[in-house]
């Protein structure tokens, strides 16, 4: 009988610990994700969601003042 030890944990039996507050995607022990103003955000919300957040510094190239 042969013995396998794995280096790496099986990702289709961990358990969440949290869950993204915009797609409501599971989030993973060991995964990057982002706390922003109170809320869980996974790695794809996190840029779009700070982008919404920015919206008032966004201007078009011609309106920079030199
Ligand atoms: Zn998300």
């Amino acid at each position: 009988m042969r013995t396998v030890h794995k280096k790496h944990r099986d990702l289709q039996r961990a358990f969440p610990v949290g869950e993204c507050c915009l797609c409501g995607g599971e989030l993973y022990r060991g995964e990057i994700c982002w706390h922003l103003a109170g809320r869980t955000l996974c790695g794809d919300c996190a840029g779009t969601w700070l982008a919404d957040k920015l919206t008032a510094c966004r201007l078009r190239l011609r309106e920079v003042r030199r």
